[in-house]
């Protein structure tokens, strides 16, 4: 036993049973929310944009993993306020392995960009869980990973806190591209080919998918192909 069994010890965060921090009983209670279009909140297949509510630049598809409840919900908490490498390990191990079984939609090349936080928000030790998840999920999915494309311009209101029609004023013009990227150079010295690329944002929880949709803007305005988002719950 290591020293981190001792502090945290690896036992689901629901029913207590050892060997997972999130058991599968426990996780197939939680359940997984239905595919919608993230424009009109209506049914589509595989997540979808329809194709009567896609404008210029809207996001193209997106993934939620499981509803935001139960162990998920516990997990995803517990990160935010007390990150924990190994809960962020079969978090995104479990995410992963549902992803491949039930997305056929995902790109074999694109690059994940976590949506930042700024950086107040982010824990008392610097973590962004987004960011440390993210960079989990990329590694299994075999896609590249670029945790600065992307930058908060100032402090917003918690999303959470607020109604839904503050929700989008709150967000609004709060990403910008970082203008390193804008240099071909800088991609190509990361290994990466171009910026008109297939792009993954990624967020731990998605609400009404406002922050999606704002972080999807910025990269469609910059040449980005197709903009997948991605979030373990919602
Ligand atoms: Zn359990
Ligand atoms: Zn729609």
């Amino acid at each position: 036993m290591n020293l981190i069994d001792l502090v945290f010890p690896r036992k689901c965060l629901e029913c207590g049973k050892t060997g997972s921090y999130i058991c599968d009983c426990c996780l197939l209670k939680v359940g997984k929310p239905k595919p919608v279009c993230i424009q009109c909140e209506k049914a589509s297949i595989d997540g979808m944009t329809h194709a009567r509510c896609k404008r210029k630049l809207t996001i193209d598809y997106n993934y939620s993993g499981w509803k935001y409840g139960g162990v998920i919900r516990k997990g995803i908490l517990k990160l935010k306020y007390n990150f924990a490498y190994e809960l962020a390990e079969d978090l995104a191990e479990k995410f992963v392995s549902d992803l491949q079984n039930s997305s056929n939609i995902l790109p074999r090349e694109g690059i994940l960009i976590p949506i930042p936080l700024h950086r107040l928000r982010q824990n008392w030790r610097g973590y962004n869980q987004s960011i440390e998840i993210g960079k989990l999920i990329a590694a299994k999915m075999d896609w590249k990973f670029i945790p600065d494309l992307l930058l908060r311009k100032k402090i917003s209101r918690p999303q959470t806190e607020l109604k839904e029609e503050e929700r989008m004023d709150n967000i609004r013009n709060i990403f910008s591209f970082n203008p390193n990227y804008l240099l071909l150079s800088t991609f190509q010295a990361r290994g990466l080919s171009r910026p008109e690329a297939n792009y993954i944002l990624f967020d731990d929880v998605m609400t009404t998918g406002s922050t999606l949709k704002e972080a999807g803007k910025v990269l469609k305005r910059h040449g980005a192909n197709i903009v997948w988002g991605l979030t373990l719950a919602k």
